[in-house]
Formats: C-alpha cells, structure tokens, sequence
C-alpha cells in the first residue's frame, strides 16, 4: 500500500511530492533531504497513528487532488526496499520496481525470491521492539551476574532457564540466542556448513597432532586472546541489530543481479555518518579473526601454529605475533592455499583507511560517498564514489563473514572445554 502526500519543507517553504510504500514494521522512521534546499526532512509513521514530521510539514490546500503531475520534485519512500530514483509514475511504486529487479526466472521463482525478502523483513519487524533487550542480554553474557544472563536469554528465546553455569552450557545458550536474533541477518545454510566444517577440522587436528594444537590453545589461553576476540565479536551484533533499518535495502540485493558496486539505488533512511564507523570496526574484529585462520592454516600444513610459509615477495612471518602486527591487506598473502576459504575482497582497505582518517564527504541528495585512499599518508587529489546502498552491502557482506569467523571461535571454545581440558 503506498501513500501520496505533498510536503512544504520548513526552512524553504518549497514543496515536494512523496509517495510512502508502506512496510509492517510498527514505527516507520524514513528521511531524504529537501531536493530544494538540501535540509533534513525526518518522517515518522507509526502504524495506527500516522505520520509525524520534522523539518517540513503537510498543508492541506497543497495535497494532491488525483495523481501527481510531475511540477514538484518526486521522492519515493519504503523502509524495505532500495528505491530507484525517477519521475513519479502511477502504479511504478517502489515494491513493483523492486520486483522486476529479483533475479531472472519463472514468476513462480521470482515470487519465492521476494518472499524470502519479506520474510527476513517480517523476522526484523517483530524483533524491533526488543531492541533493547538484545543489547542487554549480550553485555550481561559477559557480566557477573552469570545467573541473569540465563534467565533473560532463555526468557527472550521462551526456554525454561537452565541450571548449568558451566562454560560450555552458557555458550551453548549465547549461542543459541545469537543464531534466533540474527538469522534474518545471515545465510543460515552456510553457517551451519562452516559451524560442521570448523568441528571437522579441529577434530582432525587433535587426532594429527593433539600436542601441537593444545600447545595452541594453551596460548591462546595464556594471552587472553581467543575470549577477548570472543568479546569483540559480540559488541558488534547490537551495532548491527541498530543498523537493521538502513540494511533492509541491503537484504533486498541478495535476491537482485545487481550484487557489485554502483547500484544507484537510494535508502530511505538515515545516512552514511550513521554507520561509518561500523564498517571500520567489523573490518578490525574481522582482522583479527584472521590471527586464528592462520593459525589452524599453519597447523595443518606444517604442524606449529607459528610456522608460516614464504610468499614469493618476502620472508616467512617468524610469529603469529608478527602476522597480527601486518596490515590486513597484506595478512592475505601469509595464508597460503587456505583451508578456509576467504574472499579477499571482502574488505576494502581504501574505503576503510578512508573513514579512519576522516577521508571521506557524503552528498545526502544523491547519497554519493566520496572516499580518498591514502597513498604514503598524502591524500589522493581525486576521490573515488560509492552509493550509501554499496556501503550498507559491504557492512552486511563483512558483517556475514565476521559472523561466520565467529562459530570458528565458538567452537575453538567448545574444543578446549570438552576435550582439551577433559582429557
Ligand atoms: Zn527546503
């Protein structure tokens, strides 16, 4: 269902034609800028109450009689999908546009595709509420009071609280909370091929050389390092949780063609500044996590996590130590033939050096980010582009291999719980 209104911006006095999409989530924050003036025009909808405006508002002799004729400039608006910017069309609504742009197929694939969508979207809309509640049930896992966490962690997943504080038994519950709270967020198949993978292999290893692999955690262990990653890891799933709004454009693509950079495409929320720092803090957990990659890579090549190999272009690394203290562009190339498969392109170091350095200007009309990667600490006269869409994507796609890493972790945990330290 979509929604005409006409809207006077409060700072210029100039009118713009709005058609609103409506999704089902409850409250409904949308934002564009003035295509006049370029200010900040915030609206909210709440279902049942309507809409509230900030930086413009409705006058009642300016509405629509009929259909809009084109003299005001166009905005369409939809929580749920990217919005391809045009003149105003009847009947083109964002959700009709959307669908032509799902994946080729029969109508009866195309329709299964955008029910994916909707469902992952309906997933986040009965989570919206709970919002806080996630936030707090994954700090208190790391808290005192372990007891707390069980009774709200099993009284959000609807579970009797079990008794058990043993570690194991309180992974398993943040676990199980993790996978129910940000399933909308990743591919559930594949997590559960990793999380089989990541045991498969570990077990392997402890059969190989259960000595080398020990001595491995027994580091780990000393240095603090596999339950601080772990900690890292879980700061950032409220971040993400609070960027499920502007995401939900980001969803749609996977079940689009349009998949690489340059789809220009427009959120109808938010903006860049918003989620600027959560790529850059994805990309150093994610870094890190690269640490444990490299040591099982190691492991099973040549027996010692520390043993790394040369690349054709330099020395072999002497340490894990050492491997951390490399750029993350440059960790790729120690892991070599990889047991883990990782796309290296999954993080773009320019655009994220770019936001390290405050090297990086968004247009809010046209939702353009220019980023300048730094070359020998000079900035780069011209700058390079990417949509507000593209940046939400990588967020997601860096997030989904981030998450992924994650159960690598978790199951690291589980191993030397259940079998490093049982035996
Ligand atoms: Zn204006």
């Amino acid at each position: 269902m979509n929604i005409n209104h006409t809207l006077t911006c409060t700072t210029c006095g100039e009118d713009t034609d709005v058609r609103f999409g409506l999704s089902n989530r409850k409250v409904q924050p949308l934002r564009f800028p003035c295509p006049h003036c370029g200010s900040r025009i915030d609206v909210t909808l709440e279902l049942g109450n309507g809409f509230t405006f900030e930086g413009a508002k409705l006058i009642d002799d300016r509405q629509p009689k009929a259909a809009f004729d084109n003299t005001n400039p166009f905005v369409d608006l939809h929580l749920d999908f990217p919005v391809w910017p045009d003149k105003y069309v009847p009947g083109n609504t964002p959700f009709i546009v959307a669908f032509r742009k799902v994946k080729k197929g029969t109508p009866e694939e195309k329709i299964a595709l955008l029910q994916r969508h909707g469902q992952r979207v309906s997933q986040l809309d009965a989570l919206a509420e709970s919002s806080s509640a996630i936030h707090q049930i994954i700090r208190l896992y790391h808290g005192r009071n372990k007891q707390l966490f069980i009774t709200r962690a099993a009284g959000f997943l609807g579970e009797k609280p079990q008794t058990s504080l043993l570690g194991q038994d309180l992974n398993a519950l943040l676990y199980r909370f993790v996978s129910t709270v940000f399933e909308p967020f990743v591919d559930m198949n594949l997590v559960r091929q990793n999380v089989d993978d990541f045991f498969r292999v570990l077990v392997g290893l402890a059969d190989k050389d259960r000595a080398a692999i020990n001595a491995m955690m027994q580091r780990f262990e000393d240095s603090g390092f596999l339950t601080h990653l772990q900690k890292d890891c879980l700061e950032l799933y409220p971040e993400i949780f609070s960027a499920e709004l502007a995401l939900r454009a980001a969803f749609f693509l996977d079940v689009t063609d349009d998949q690489g950079r340059g789809v220009p495409a427009r959120i109808s929320t938010a903006d860049f500044k918003s989620y600027k720092d959560l790529y850059k803090d994805i990309a150093e957990v994610f870094g890190r996590q690269l640490v444990l990659v490299a040591a099982i890579n190691n492991l099973e090549k040549r027996g010692d996590a520390d043993a790394f190999f040369k690349p054709k272009d330099g020395n072999a690394l002497s340490s894990l130590d050492k491997f951390a203290e490399k750029t993350l562009s440059d960790r790729f190339k120690y892991l070599d033939d990889c047991w883990y498969p990782i796309d290296t392109d999954i993080v773009d170091t320019g655009v994220r050096n770019a936001i390290a350095h405050y090297l990086t200007e968004y247009d809010d009309l046209t939702q353009e980010i220019t980023y300048f990667p730094e070359k020998e600490g000079i900035r780069q006269e011209r700058g390079e582009t990417m949509h507000l869409l593209d940046f939400m994507r990588m967020i997601l796609l860096l997030f989904r291999q981030m998450h992924s890493l994650h159960h690598l972790i978790k199951a690291l945990l589980y191993y030397d719980l259940l079998i490093r330290k049982k035996a």
